[in-house]
């Protein structure tokens, strides 16, 4: 839609120009610091950051109803700088021009209604929001693309140049940290630490083949972490986890996305997603936060919290019933399906803590809640999930497993409608289906093959006809015999009748 066929209400907005006056917050001195420079952690007292824009009355002088035309309007826009997390512009990185954006295609992930059958097992309607949809199939672009337009930015206004971006991983943040800085080419390059065999061979391929530098380190994920924490303290490089407050904005977009996808109406909504080193619940948290503060929202959903009983720890803080008395240990992860998840000590951990009594306090009640699933469960409630049509990763089949476990333990009524996340694609984590299917997940994972999941391919090779090979087709008679006999046996396998002859 060309601008001037735009409502005049609506016009002047539609097109954001650079605003608001962001700064690092820190959670521990509550010191505020400039983002003229990349900020991991207080320079003053080692907490972690979050941004804040201290300019609200900017977005307050809009009500929140205009803002929700404007930006159902600028779904119409043809304009790529507005056509992924920056449609929220505003409440991302106010203070970005529209050149300095990178876009690759990421956001306005499909919502996807799960069928009666699978709602009928379940027990309530739901939907899958389906992020593994994004460019490098995981929910990380979101934040990646606010990290990189932001380093962008500071390349463009020529206060930092020739970026080393690095990152830890569990497999999606490098897949698209590799991805973004590889688009930014030749100012910045990207190097990756992941731990040795714990990430999946497609994963592995994906900073490979977007030309990162790829480290593989004996030990798991928080030992990765520990080593680019080093690497950032000790050298210039940029910080590429969650622990970069950027990256916490762009996966706003996440819930801005679900509460515009049900016409800004959170009423009686869940919101379910897996946790691991709780970037994305804090991001989830403080977006639904933004719109409720801004007037966008009248209510805010519930927020459920999944974790793996092999991977737990933000589950066992929130067991102490006390706020009084919780107190945060991290926990020795074990092999777990949901691999990406896996983490023993999240970096978000005081953002958390923080977001959950401020979005209680907003929602007037407890509307943050945990639950912990078996690992048996999140790969059976995955396969399931995919054989009613979904592309859940095993992170999505956690953020299901979780569903149904709040559902036993009455966080969450019938009558409510669920949006899960699925954080990645299913194809990136096809060998723990593999592995399921041959029945070979048991020892480290505890994980049983239910029978009626398996799938396995027939292969049929009929004897004493001809077959054809490489560089040698059938041809004639020989030809005819081979498809008469291949059909003939798939129909039995399929106990297909025959047609009557006409
Ligand atoms: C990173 C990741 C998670 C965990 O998200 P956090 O922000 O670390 O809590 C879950 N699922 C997938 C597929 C991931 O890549
Ligand atoms: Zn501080």
């Amino acid at each position: 839609m060309k601008l001037d066929a735009f409502p005049e209400d609506v016009r002047p907005h539609l097109i954001p120009e650079p605003g608001g006056r962001m700064a690092y917050r820190c959670l521990g001195c509550h010191g505020v610091f400039s983002i003229q420079t990349l900020l991991y952690t207080c320079p003053d007292c080692g907490h972690v950051l979050m941004i804040e824009d201290q300019d609200v009355d900017r977005i307050r002088k809009v009500p929140g109803a205009l803002w929700r035309r404007i930006f159902d309007f600028r779904k119409a826009l043809k304009l790529p700088a507005l056509s992924g997390i920056y449609r929220y512009h505003e409440f991302i990185g106010p203070v970005l021009p529209l050149e300095a954006v990178v876009y690759l295609g990421e956001g306005h992930t499909p919502v996807i209604r799960a069928n009666a059958l699978l709602e009928a097992e379940v027990g309530l309607p739901f939907f899958f929001k389906n992020d593994g949809q994004n460019p490098s199939a995981s929910f990380k672009d979101r934040g990646m693309a606010s990290a990189l337009s932001y380093i962008h930015y500071l390349i463009q206004k020529g206060y930092a140049d020739q970026v080393l971006a690095v990152c830890a991983s569990t497999g999606d943040t490098s897949a698209s940290a590799a991805l973004y800085a590889a688009y930014l080419r030749p100012h910045v390059r990207c190097a990756v630490i992941l731990p040795h065999q714990k990430v999946t061979p497609q994963q592995l391929s994906q900073p490979l083949g977007n030309g990162a530098v790829v480290f593989e380190i004996p030990g798991v994920f928080d030992d990765c972490m520990k080593i680019v924490e080093r690497l950032t303290e000790k050298y210039t490089v940029a910080l590429l986890n969650s622990k970069n407050a950027w990256r916490i904005l762009g996966q706003e977009s996440y819930s801005f996305e679900i509460a515009q996808a049900f016409d800004f109406d959170m009423e009686d909504k869940v919101v379910v997603l897996p946790i691991g080193n709780a970037g994305n619940i804090t991001a989830v948290l403080s977006g639904f936060l933004k719109f409720f503060e801004a007037g966008i929202l009248k209510a805010l959903p519930k927020v459920i919290g999944v974790q793996s009983e092999h991977a737990n720890p933000v589950y066992k803080y929130y067991l102490e019933p006390d706020p009084g008395k919780r107190r945060f240990e991290p926990v020795t992860v074990r092999p777990s399906v949901a691999q990406a998840a896996m983490i023993g000590n999240p970096v978000s951990m005081p953002r958390v803590i923080r977001l959950v009594d401020r979005f209680n306090a907003a929602a007037g009640k407890q509307a943050t809640f945990f639950v912990e699933v078996t690992e048996q469960e999140i790969m059976d409630w995955q396969l399931l999930a995919n054989r009613n049509g979904h592309i859940a990763c095993t992170h999505g089949g956690e953020s299901l497993a979780g569903l149904v476990r709040a559902l036993e333990r009455g966080i969450v009524k019938q009558k409510e409608i669920a949006v899960l996340d699925s954080t990645a694609h299913a194809l990136k984590f096809s060998g723990f289906q593999d592995r399921y299917f041959s029945g070979s997940l048991a020892e480290e994972f505890h994980v049983l093959t239910r029978s009626d999941l398996v799938n396995t391919p027939m292969l049929i090779r009929p004897e004493g006809i001809a077959l054809p090979e490489e560089g040698k087709p059938l041809q004639g008679k020989a030809l005819e015999l081979y498809v008469e006999r291949l059909s003939d046996t798939i129909a039995k396998a399929l106990n297909l009748k025959g047609t009557s002859p006409r």
